[in-house]
């Protein structure tokens, strides 16, 4: 079993602001010009040391180019260049991977995430001693109703019997305190669903209301399809809702039949009616052949999650890493490698 490692007490002043970045080399420099300048009114409000990293996500145009273009007086800069695209929420671990010890603030590379408010997240920490600092869209009148539909059904099943309960609509823009850094870190699975996870944690939580801004530059990077892909991902990270599900649906099922069953027999002992057969027949074969093709799948989904578990493979590679400004002299060599399921365990 792994000690809880205590909180780094150095860490208490560094705060590492890290930026997911995939194809979004038109917003960075607008983006980190405005990061810089509130960099510098923490500094001077907080006396906190602060770190941008930034993950390219192995993005195909100069994202990485543009990074390496950003100045960092003032602040210490990395910026880690993945292998290839691994999504989100590997870039999300990578930065707090490679964060020096300290509280670690997460945002868009995109602009939507508005650099203002990432003040009242440090006065969240700093003034009101909150752990996790989460932001939540302010409403989602914009939105297709549809897509209104599903959210608020992913909540319910997300949430299902859940102790503590993932607060609906917060985003990946949020801070964490050193100690619920840490806890983070510590967190083994390699598929990961960072709201889900740094609600888990627990510590004090305290969520805040924005309206998210325009994207500076380019597209959103999600279509139907890969919302739905994560809204699975989370679902069976955190819930066993959906078997429950299948499986009420199996009980619910078979007791249909059963007093169907009875009816017809009923029926026709009693009063000698004969059934016709086949339109009866068809419609019960296909009930259940659909229902239990749904609940393979959802079975499915466990399993496959399990198998990438056991795989343990590293959920990204790092090809090119960069260490710039403040942080140059002090960064102790930050691990290039992510760390394997044994060595974590070692810790
Ligand atoms: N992103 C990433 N890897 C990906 C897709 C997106 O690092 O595979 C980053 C992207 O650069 C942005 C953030 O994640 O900084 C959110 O992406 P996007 O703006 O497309 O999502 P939306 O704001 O529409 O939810
Ligand atoms: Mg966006």
């Amino acid at each position: 079993m792994r000690q809880v490692a205590p909180v780094d007490p150095t860490g208490d002043d560094r705060l590492t602001i890290v930026v997911p970045a995939f194809n979004e080399a038109e917003s960075l420099p607008a983006l980190h010009r405005e990061l810089i300048g509130v960099a510098r009114e923490i500094k001077a409000e907080y006396r906190l040391s602060i770190d941008v990293i930034y993950v390219d996500d192995g993005s195909r145009d100069g994202t990485l180019d543009a990074a390496r273009a950003l100045a960092s007086e003032d602040i210490g800069l990395q910026i880690v260049s993945f292998s290839r695209n691994f999504g989100k929420e590997a870039a999300l671990l990578a930065g707090l991977d490679f964060a020096r010890p300290g509280a670690v603030l997460f945002m868009d590379a995109d602009g939507q995430h508005a650099p203002d408010l990432v003040k009242q997240l440090v006065s969240g920490w700093r003034r009101d001693r909150f752990d996790v600092v989460y932001t939540y869209k302010a409403h989602r009148e914009g939105e297709p109703a549809l897509r209104r539909a599903f959210t608020a059904l992913f909540y319910r099943l997300l949430n299902y019997d859940a102790r503590q309960p993932i607060p609906e609509d917060a985003g990946d823009f949020r801070l964490l305190s050193p100690r619920a850094a840490d806890a983070l870190r510590q967190m083994p699975e390699r598929n990961r669903f960072f709201k889900g996870l740094s609600s888990w944690i627990g510590f004090r939580q305290r969520g805040i209301a924005y309206e998210p801004r325009e994207r500076i530059a380019g597209a959103t990077k999600w279509n139907f399809f890969q919302l739905l892909g994560l809204s699975i991902e989370g679902l069976t990270a955190f819930s066993i809702a959906p078997l429950r599900v299948a499986s009420l649906l199996g009980v619910l099922l078979a007791a249909t039949a059963l007093a169907f069953g009875g009816f017809i027999l009923l029926e026709s002992l009693l009063k000698g009616v004969s059934v016709p057969g086949y339109p009866s027949v068809i419609v019960g074969l296909m009930v259940i052949g659909g229902v239990q093709l749904i609940m393979i799948g959802v079975m499915g989904e466990y399993i496959a999650k399990a198998l990438s578990e056991l795989k343990g493979r590293p959920a990204y590679f790092v090809a090119e890493h960069i260490v710039r400004g403040e942080g140059e002299a002090a960064a102790e060599p930050p691990a290039q490698e992510p760390r394997t399921k044994e060595q974590r365990a070692a810790e």
